[in-house]
């Protein structure tokens, strides 16, 4: 059985190391499935480092790339310079916000809210987290993982949050290539990212076999640090948004070269990727310039239409004749609720409001 130190051994392994276990994880992934297999491409620095260690070893395993449109244009060009294979969604980003909500804080805690407020919810020990509650199913004593700072965001917002955006925009047309071929993916994710892939690896170790849906991720033990060294070591090309990778020390000054001086690498441009209007992590980003203001600059088109915009509507789940509490819980009852408009996303209100709630600086846009 894993444990959460037999992942923080590999994670202490030097980059050597772990690429030889990536890869012995990659034979293995690709035997099992005699070779029905894909690589999920995202454009993103990680899964550039991924796709370059699997064709070192299997050089004809396809990449596909979901194309949601929430994309950097930089790294659609370069996904499709990549030669990827492009699979779109069903649904326009808008209308996923609309339907099911903004994607805001983790997918923990927005998971947490989509299924906490429904009046008529079944998920009662989601109640519980937000009220501080929650018991450990096993033990019976309360659950250190609760979720009280939130509880604010469930109940005082007027505007939907979930998770499902990422499956409607993401996983439905990578669902739809895999039914159709048959093949099953490598992801290039970290747990150094998230607690919930840390507690994945736990489970599953990087090749998920026996998963519902089977997935090798053979880069989980590694660091941000590892991937970024991978690439400055192999001279590997990444998408342009990310600029060049340079040696930065604890106080922020560059160095082309070591010179014995401790330093961290750290890309010039964006750190990270991803969808560009996600708002996941938003309140983690305690950068002198966020990943906000930088797209202010660098993208300013697509900054006003995210922030821009927006508008009231009918909520069309308002129950008028629900109560205002079951015991201590406040039913989420509004009778309007903010969503996208054409003229934009309207992401600047729920950030304000956000704001409002836990401090003017939580999330930094501006
Ligand atoms: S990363 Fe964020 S914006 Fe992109 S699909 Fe997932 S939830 Fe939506």
């Amino acid at each position: 059985m894993r444990d959460i130190s037999d992942l923080r051994q590999r994670q202490a392994l030097p980059l050597g190391a772990k690429v030889l276990m990536s890869q012995n994880r990659i034979r293995e992934w690709y035997e099992h499935f005699n070779g029905d297999v894909y690589i999920s491409f995202s454009g993103g620095k990680d899964s550039t480092v991924l796709a370059h260690i699997v064709h070192d070893v299997y050089p004809d395993v396809p990449m596909v790339f979901a194309n949601t449109g929430l994309e950097y244009p930089e790294i659609q060009s370069f996904a499709k310079k990549m030669g990827a294979e492009f699979v779109r969604p069903k649904m326009m980003f808008s209308d996923v916000l609309s339907k099911y909500g903004y994607p805001i804080i983790s997918k923990e805690v927005s998971t947490s809210i989509a299924e906490a407020r429904p009046i008529n919810t079944k998920s009662t020990f989601r109640r519980e987290e937000f009220q501080g509650k929650r018991l450990n199913q096993k033990t019976g004593e309360i659950c250190p993982f609760q979720k009280t700072k939130w509880l604010p965001l469930c109940r005082d917002t007027q505007f939907r949050i979930s998770d499902r955006c990422c499956s409607v925009m993401k996983k439905s047309p990578i669902r739809q290539y895999e039914s159709k071929t048959h093949r099953k993916p490598f992801i290039g994710t970290l747990t150094d990212e998230s607690r919930l892939r840390e507690l994945a690896w736990i489970k599953n170790g990087c090749n998920a076999f026996d998963k519902k849906k089977p997935s090798s991720q053979p880069l989980s033990f590694w660091k941000e640090q590892d991937v970024l060294k991978y690439i400055k070591d192999n001279g590997i090309e990444i998408a342009s948004v990310y600029g060049e990778i340079l040696s930065t020390d604890k106080d922020g000054y560059q160095y082309e070269a070591m010179l014995g001086i401790e330093c961290e690498l750290k890309c010039s441009g964006c750190q990270r990727t991803g969808c560009i209007f996600c708002g996941f992590g938003s309140h983690l980003d305690k950068d002198n310039v966020t990943r906000w203001q930088k797209l202010s600059k660098t993208h300013p088109k697509q900054y006003e239409y995210c922030m821009g915009g927006g508008q009231w509507v009918e909520n069309p789940d308002y129950d008028p004749t629900a109560p205002k509490m079951i015991g201590e819980w406040q039913n989420w009852n509004p009778k309007k609720i903010w969503v996208p408009s054409k003229k934009g996303l309207g992401m600047k209100k729920v950030f304000d409001d956000c704001n409002q709630i836990y401090g003017k600086d939580f999330i930094r846009y501006e």
